[in-house]
């Protein structure tokens, strides 16, 4: 039996009935763009999270771009980001007029504190933390600094929706906190989707205005804006998952603790005031290419986040970069199966094939 990274058919049969419900509500009320489920939607995520505004966007990376946009910087600020990321947490300070600058990582793999004060210009003007893999990024270090030094934190929650730091759920730490709905995410729709989180009513209203054409009401359009929304169909969908989130987070917990136990190889460092979304469940591997293709023989899948650091990327080489703790990971990074489709037997025929054949 295949063992499989991620499947979003199983997660579907499990619920569909609601999803089915869901699905055909929001199509005989035709409340395809706005209306009353997104509505409903954005008071539940805001709620779960514990800020008071979430506006959806079409995507998490909109809803960085639009979160950056929204403060407003002056041209070619420097925003200050971990190096080993998703291309999109760079690509959306870039189209926002700003210069990235790729900070290293921990042994958490989340963005190095000392790597920022190393990195910190007269031009750096907000830091955006990535609560990487699932694992919130050392926030209260990170508030400090910035509160310092008048930064903006603006935290990439795209793989930690329901993450906890100090009993806090991420989102609600920094001045706004993107999150993202692609479909393979902890809480995914069945397309794009995205939301921005903040406590901040003056930006939330900016927000709203700015991802519906600068306007709040029909043709009442007050700025130049654009189209970035969350439809009908993926809110109600969301809605019924969001439900079932902190369930699927706990089974997360339970297999990441099973590997955490059992697993031989170098592990993921876990911070001890924190809460893992175990988005993935990404080891350290001195003889990778042997042990994926031991893993291909087993039938047991499998994914490298990421490939490459950004610093890596030939078009990213220009901008100023740390990523001497980060390289050491570059070609070792392994990221097991892990979720809610996998019971406690797939976590250990994982672990047997690993063990077997790991010797680093
Ligand atoms: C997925 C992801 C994004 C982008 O989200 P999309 O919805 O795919 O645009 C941004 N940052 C990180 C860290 C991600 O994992």
């Amino acid at each position: 039996m295949n063992i499989k990274f991620l499947d979003l058919y199983a997660q579907y049969l499990s619920i569909k009935d609601e999803i089915d419900e869901a699905i055909y509500s929001v199509i005989k009320k035709s409340a395809f763009i706005g209306g009353s489920f997104l509505e409903h939607f954005e008071e539940e995520f805001a709620d779960y999270i514990g800020v008071k505004h979430a506006i959806g966007v079409a995507n998490g990376t909109d809803a960085l771009e639009i979160a950056l946009w929204t403060l407003d910087l002056e041209p070619n600020s420097e925003v200050i980001l971990p190096v080993n990321s998703f291309i999109a947490t760079a690509e959306a300070v870039i189209n926002s007029g700003y210069v990235p600058v790729f900070a290293d990582i921990d042994d958490d793999f989340c963005i190095s504190l000392d790597s920022i004060k190393r990195l910190l210009t007269p031009k750096t003007r907000a830091i955006i933390p990535v609560h990487l893999y699932g694992q919130p990024a050392s926030m209260d270090k990170i508030l400090e600094f910035a509160k310092e030094h008048s930064l903006f934190v603006i935290e990439d929650c795209a793989q930690a929706h329901g993450a906890k730091f100090c009993n806090k759920r991420v989102g609600s730490f920094g001045i706004l906190g993107a999150f993202s709905f692609y479909p393979g995410k902890n809480l995914g729709a069945f397309g794009d989707g995205g939301m921005i989180v903040t406590n901040d009513e003056v930006l939330a209203k900016k927000i709203r205005m700015y991802k519906n054409h600068g306007r709040l009401s029909k043709y009442n359009h007050e700025f130049v804006g654009r189209n970035s929304r969350l439809d009908g169909l993926q809110a109600a969908i969301l809605s019924v998952k969001l439900k079932y989130l902190d369930g699927w987070l706990e089974h997360r917990n339970k297999l990441a603790s099973y590997y955490l136990t059992h697993l031989r190889c170098q592990k993921p460092h876990v911070k001890d005031n924190i809460y893992h979304s175990w988005h993935l469940f990404v080891v350290i591997l001195k003889n990778r290419n042997l042990l994926l293709e031991k893993l291909k023989n087993n039938n047991i899948e499998y994914g490298i986040h990421y490939p490459k650091l950004l610093s890596s990327f030939e078009f990213f080489k220009k901008y100023r970069y740390e990523n001497s703790k980060a390289i050491l990971y570059e070609n070792n990074l392994l990221s097991l199966p892990i979720g809610e489709h996998l019971n406690l037997d797939d976590i250990k025929r994982v672990i047997e094939v690993l063990n077997l054949y790991d010797n680093s």
